[in-house]
């Protein structure tokens, strides 16, 4: 059996230990929810000071050029190029992942406009299926939504009336990763374009958008990309689309001079032609500071510990919560698991309450689910440990049965 003091030398042996010193984490706090909210690092705060004493309080307007404010959309994803395998020219930083898919599916659609069907999965993240069903709505060309319960269903999905693939790489609730390349290539060969969703993976594993040959990508900067709440979301195509393709949002940032002040729209030929308005330049300069800490960081080391980080985690639960009612809800088989691990409870919600109460912060997702993320940059072998016993304590002594974890928030 593992002790308190083996898993401290693990984090005394581990590589990337040092930079959770970067993190603003308070002592004795277990931080299991990277994948929702990402920290703030101390750099962040200082970058976003600056900006705000400094470059919108004495220089105003003059920032937009001074401080590099314009450029920042496409300079920051450039930043998060590198970690979806993605040209530093192919990335742009705007609005949110939710809007960011209504322009690539809007782009997608007209992509093959003989074809109606968008293929998705029934547990994708709701706002990705509502921003599908709006979608096909307003083209009101008789476009459907088919759905598949299981990845076994896919090849099945996707025949020759399908215009668009959609998916998320990995699953938000059971962390369940597709085959990137082998998903695209399905898609590809059945005439369809494919979009992916990175909310998961962009910054918890690598990621090679170009070797699976993905036409669009979109994802979020507060999850394992540590943005900030909010942080404005990044939007990948293909560089072999730039010129092909139009989306409907077509703002003044999308245009080819936005300063010309022309009547008429005429979009810029590269990743700009995916931007609409005025970027939200506090968010974007916290984004812009949290990514720093990839320089020095290999997405190799970052999904070996992950790696390492789940399977003690299913390990050590496995043995000392056995028989108190937990099942595990995520892939066994890593090859198959993002960075996170969900087990399912009957009494998931409150007995999450009672995990925060502890201190150790994962979260609740509906119906059942307990889940729990693991950020590579930051979570400790250590913190892996003291989790499962807190959660062995709450489940063992009914600790989660008062009254005051069952009251339900608005966000879980
Ligand atoms: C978190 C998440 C989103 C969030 O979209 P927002 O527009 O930022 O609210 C979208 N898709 C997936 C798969 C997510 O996990």
């Amino acid at each position: 059996m593992m002790s308190r003091d083996d898993a401290l030398n693990l984090d005394r042996e581990d590589g990337l230990a040092g930079l959770r010193d970067a993190f603003r984490l308070r002592e004795g706090l277990i931080y299991l929810d990277g994948n929702s909210l990402g920290p703030m690092q101390h750099s962040v705060a200082r970058r976003v000071e600056q900006c705000l004493h400094t470059e919108w309080g004495e220089d105003l307007i003059a920032s937009w050029n001074k401080a590099g404010w314009y450029p920042m959309p496409q300079t920051v994803g450039a930043k998060i190029a590198p970690l979806i395998g993605a040209g530093a020219q192919d990335v742009a930083v705007t609005d949110s992942t939710s809007v960011n898919l209504f322009k690539v599916l809007a782009a997608a659609l007209q992509m093959r406009p003989g074809r109606r069907v968008i293929v998705s999965e029934r547990s994708n993240f709701p706002t990705d299926l509502y921003i599908a069903e709006g979608i096909a709505a307003f083209a009101d060309k008789g476009h459907e939504l088919r759905l598949i319960d299981s990845t076994q269903e896919l090849d099945a999905a996707i025949g020759e009336d399908v215009a668009v693939v959609m998916l998320t790489h990995v699953n938000y609730r059971t962390g369940e990763a597709h085959d990137m390349a082998a998903v695209t290539k399905a898609a590809h060969d059945a005439g369809a374009v494919m979009i992916w969703d990175l909310a998961h993976s962009a910054g918890a594993m690598p990621v090679d958008l170009q070797a699976a040959d993905a036409d669009f990508a979109i994802g979020c900067g507060y999850k394992y990309l540590n943005g900030g709440p909010g942080a404005p979301a990044f939007i990948y195509v293909a560089p072999r689309l730039h010129n092909e393709v139009s989306q409907p949002l077509s703002g003044w940032f999308g245009h080819k001079a936005p300063f010309a002040m022309e009547p008429s729209f005429e979009a810029a030929k590269t990743i700009h032609r995916f931007l609409t308005g005025t970027p939200p330049v506090l968010s974007l300069v916290a984004l812009d500071a949290a990514l720093d800490i990839w320089n020095s960081v290999s997405l190799g080391a970052v999904r070996e510990k992950s790696v390492r980080l789940c399977e003690l985690f299913i390990e050590l639960v496995e043995e000392r919560c056995e028989g108190l009612g937990l099942t595990l809800a995520s892939p066994r088989d890593a090859s198959r698991r993002g960075s996170q691990v969900c087990f399912a409870h009957a009494d998931a919600y409150p007995v999450m309450q009672a995990l925060i109460a502890r201190d150790v912060i994962g979260d609740f997702r509906a119906p059942d689910i307990l889940r729990f993320g693991f950020a590579p940059l930051y979570v400790r072998f250590v913190d892996i440990y003291d989790a499962v016993e807190h959660l062995r304590d709450v489940l063992q002594s009914g600790e989660w049965e008062q009254e005051r974890f069952k009251v339900k928030s608005a966000v879980t």
